[in-house]
């Protein structure tokens, strides 16, 4: 007999899925046997894409856009879910910016534009899903949590990072948000972790890696010697969503080839 799918049964809502890590997630999922919505903002020929991609692989999709930043959107992308999935029980929190300039120049409107999405965006998804949990109630036919919520994070919830102090600060606050929540909702049996990637091949660091230069430079980062893919991530997502991580709460799975190593360390010191 095969092995039941890992999220059989299960109804998600991928933020920023439209593309890069999102978009690998989305489908992941789709593939793992969830019903997914696929949350966008301006890309919507390429979240039908990834709607089409999952129903041609026997899967169930929905593209919904919603600018997570904004408390209606967020409202109305939720509402959107229970209508056409009946309900949801996992959030994958990914949608994500970069807007970079040295500390000196960057503007008010940079910074909040990354702090809007990368955390008050964080902040009102998570805060939907977990709402939308209680008024569901815990049906252990479908997990043995309640709900799951997984962030995507960054190594720079950790790595500070010169020229992007407006990301960096958003993704720290992301770590304690998650870690704050998780302890709050756990006695509920919501599960909230995170998954912070390193370079991953995606849209927002095309420059670190579009040329044999850059990719050079990018390289001696990561110790595990490649870059990596949505998929590295994605599939680690299917992981921390599904029963199979039930025992984990709080945590942060950094997904990074070995960047948070101290690569720089291997000579020297
Ligand atoms: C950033 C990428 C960067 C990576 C590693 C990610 O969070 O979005 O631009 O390549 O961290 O530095």
């Amino acid at each position: 007999m095969p092995a039941p799918l890992l999220l059989a049964n299960q109804r998600a809502v991928v933020t920023g899925a439209s593309s890069g890590i999102g978009a690998a997630v989305a489908r992941e999922f789709g593939a793992a046997g969830a019903s997914v919505i696929v949350n966008y903002r301006s890309q919507a020929g390429e979240a039908d894409r990834v709607v089409k991609d999952i129903a041609d692989h026997g899967g169930s999709a929905f593209a919904v856009p919603a600018d997570i930043s904004k408390p209606q959107d967020c409202e109305r992308l939720f509402e959107q879910a229970v209508q056409q999935l009946g309900g949801v029980d996992i959030l994958v929190a990914n949608a994500g910016i970069q807007r970079d300039a040295p500390i000196a120049d960057m503007t008010l409107e940079q910074w909040r534009a990354v702090i809007d999405v990368n955390l008050t965006g964080q902040f009102l998804c998570a805060q939907h899903a977990v709402r939308r949990f209680r008024s569901q109630g815990l049906d252990a036919k479908r997990s043995r949590a309640l709900g799951r919520i997984v962030f995507i994070n960054s190594v720079h919830q950790r790595i500070p990072w010169a020229g992007h102090a407006n990301y960096a600060a958003a993704k720290g606050g992301l770590k304690l948000l998650m870690e704050t929540m998780a302890q709050e909702v756990a006695p509920e049996k919501i599960r909230v972790n995170a998954i912070a990637p390193g370079a991953i091949r995606t849209a927002i660091n095309k420059a670190a890696w579009e040329t044999e230069d850059a990719q050079r430079s990018l390289l001696e980062h990561i110790p595990y010697g490649r870059i990596g893919e949505p998929e590295d991530v994605a599939q680690a997502a299917v992981w921390l969503a599904s029963d199979l991580s039930d025992y984990v709460v709080g945590a942060t799975l950094f997904i990074d080839g070995g960047m948070l190593l101290y690569p720089a360390f291997r000579e020297g010191g």
